[in-house]
């Protein structure tokens, strides 16, 4: 009987259900069920793995070794490598520049005041470049934008590594829609990780697709990138334009009356008029 095969990388061993199971996830198999994928071998699993090179930059070869390996199991977004359109065509963007905001994340490694300061900056990254304007409320009956943490299959995430995050993506979306968004409680957070990830699928839910590297829109999570750059910026102006005036306070703009006024997730200092 032959050995069940494994695949190696720097820190993980994957055993090839695993390997199915995330390409699966990522859309290399089209419609087709988890059930049905399972069952892949041959010359249809050398395509699935020479597709995920090709987009990944890496050599084709239709096997998987290391650098593969260690693609697969690299931290990421956990939306499909490919483009996602409207039934019918309509625009993936929201038809109003007011999105509302609510979230009930919980972040390891991090305070609930660090996670929302996080999200404040992530979103406000995003209208300081075109005309969206964020607007946090207090319940998530009124919010455009649902965001959770979660664990697990059910919440559409797995374990440690792999996946960070998902958005639901605003295609052919009316002003008083809700999507959801979940981030992944089984990972450890740091801040700048918290807004790099939160602005990345922020930019889903504004309806941006996954970018070339180098972009914050990459599907993989690059430390060096926390905010929108020259083709995100791109894109999103392209939906909503480019900002053209200054982007206004966050309308909760979270005030403290200890002196400290906190705009858009920045603290700014009250001086007194003289
Ligand atoms: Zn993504």
């Amino acid at each position: 009987m032959a050995r069940k095969p494994t695949i190696h990388s720097d820190a993980h061993v994957l055993p090839i259900s695993e390997i199915l199971r995330r390409l699966h996830s990522l859309g290399y198999f089209g419609d087709k069920t988890l059930a049905q994928v399972k069952k892949i071998k041959g010359a249809e699993l050398q395509k699935a793995i020479r597709t995920f090179q090709e987009f990944n930059g890496l050599n084709p070869t239709g096997t998987v070794g290391p650098k593969t390996a260690h693609r697969i199991n690299r931290h990421r977004c956990g939306l499909p490598d490919f483009n996602i359109t409207a039934p019918g065509g309509d625009p993936c963007k929201w038809p109003m520049p007011n999105i509302s905001y609510y979230h009930e994340i919980h972040l390891p490694g991090l305070t609930n005041a660090q996670v929302a300061e996080a999200y404040d900056i992530a979103f406000s990254q995003w209208a300081e470049v075109c005309m969206v304007d964020p607007v946090r409320v207090d319940t998530h009956k009124k919010a455009n934008i649902y965001a959770r943490s979660g664990v697990g299959k059910k919440n559409g995430l797995d374990n440690k590594g792999g996946t960070l995050a998902w958005s639901e993506l605003p295609c052919g979306v009316a002003e008083n829609v809700q999507l959801d968004q979940m981030f992944d409680e089984a990972e450890d957070w740091s801040f700048n990780m918290a807004v790099a990830v939160i602005c990345h699928e922020l930019g889903h839910a504004l309806g941006l697709p996954h970018l070339n590297a180098g972009n914050l829109m990459a599907p993989y999570y690059d430390p060096n990138v926390t905010k929108p750059q020259e083709g995100d910026i791109a894109e999103i102006i392209k939906l909503y334009g480019k900002r053209t005036k200054p982007y206004p306070i966050t309308k909760d703009a979270g005030l403290q009356i200890n002196g400290t006024l906190v705009i858009n997730g920045r603290p700014y200092v009250l001086v007194p008029k003289t």
